[in-house]
């Protein structure tokens, strides 16, 4: 978990403050709700959690699943039509694969699944050099998944999918869809570091604390309102290690080995979705790439720590976040997005 959420009330009177947590998408979902009667809260926490549950057993990709019945079905010659409810995410992760130049790319899950990272404990051995260089000479990506109406069909028998990388962006905004529905418009979504936020927590802003990658505490704290995500992938959420080497679980695609030079990458966006996708992206781009990777995903606002604990950000973000250390971070300001 990297983001949490400042709540105290200061010794007030209390305020019409809901938060629940709950466990879901095999992590835990901190659901904040303000100004809402506490039983309609809890309802609608409840059916969040539901949302969340529904998304994890449909896009689990090593459990049966709609998606691993999709897998199976991938190469058929004739067209598969998976189940409805999995098209929309499909368009959008491969809209978001090709704009990242296919930095997040949701086509590798092979190579997800040669590192161990589709497994609930993933321990090693690291695959061999031979099976990496063949799963990334396949080239699987996006481009070779073909969606035609209802259907899937992919040209390239290597393509496997997996949208680790997406799901918990995508079911906050399915759970934000979902308050709004409910007619709740101050409330805050945080899965495992995967947040979105609409309104404000009375007349005040919500403030989001951001991690440190380093270790527990928090590295910088932000403000946000109205409908804003901010979203972190870091290379210390999964790995594991193995004779001495510590392996992560977001891969490079062009190399097939853990990506190497990030440590973590915050991305704030309007959406969480597009922010989770290119959060990944950016963390495989790296220190030298990421500003290029984040004009082309339509990204303005990043946060790229590397393995110097060197701190790149753009000036916009540069001009909310405040750091939270004891001493500032050596700190790279890029030109603006
Ligand atoms: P975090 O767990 O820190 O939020 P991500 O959002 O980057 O990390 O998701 C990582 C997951 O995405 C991996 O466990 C794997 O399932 C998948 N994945 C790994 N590398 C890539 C990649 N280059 N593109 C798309 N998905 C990836
Ligand atoms: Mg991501």
């Amino acid at each position: 978990m990297f983001l949490v959420t400042f709540l105290s009330s200061c010794g007030k009177a209390p305020e019409p403050l809901y938060q629940e947590q709950i466990l879901a998408l095999g992590a835990l979902i901190d659901i904040t709700i303000w100004g809402v009667a506490p039983d309609a809260a809890q309802q609608a926490a409840d059916q969040i959690a539901e949302d969340f549950n529904h998304i994890h057993t449909t896009w689990h990709a090593w459990k049966p699943s709609p998606l691993t019945r999709l897998n199976a079905h991938l190469n058929d010659t004739v067209a598969y039509t998976p189940e409805a409810e999995l098209l929309p995410l499909l368009a959008q992760a491969k809209q978001l694969s090709l704009n990242s130049g296919n930095l997040f790319n949701p086509a590798i899950g092979k190579l997800v699944a040669a590192w161990g990272f589709q497994g609930d404990e993933p321990k090693g051995p690291p695959p061999d050099a031979k099976t990496v260089a063949a799963l990334v000479a396949a080239q699987p990506s996006m481009e070779q998944v073909h969606l035609a109406g209802n259907s899937v069909q992919s040209s390239n028998p290597a393509v496997q999918l997996d949208l680790g990388a997406i799901g918990q962006g995508y079911a906050v905004d399915v759970a934000i869809a979902h308050l709004r529905k409910l007619g709740i418009h101050n409330a805050i979504v945080n899965a495992s570091g995967d947040i979105r936020v609409i309104g404000k927590r009375g007349t005040r802003p919500w403030r989001i604390g951001i991690r440190d990658p380093r270790g527990p505490g928090i590295i910088a704290s932000i403000e946000l309102q109205g409908d804003e995500s901010i979203v972190t992938s870091g290379t210390y959420e999964r790995y594991f290690d193995y004779q001495g080497k510590r392996y992560h679980h977001i891969i490079d695609p062009r190399s097939g080995y853990p990506a190497r030079g990030t440590v973590s990458v915050t991305v704030v966006h309007n959406n969480a979705t597009t922010a989770d996708a290119a959060s990944t992206a950016l963390l495989v781009a790296g220190p030298a790439q990421w500003q290029r990777v984040a004009r082309a995903m339509g990204i303005k606002q990043v946060m790229l720590i590397d393995e110097q604990e060197i701190v790149h950000i753009d000036p916009l973000l540069a001009k909310r976040i405040h750091f939270e250390t004891k001493t500032q971070p050596r700190m790279k300001i890029s030109a603006p997005l």
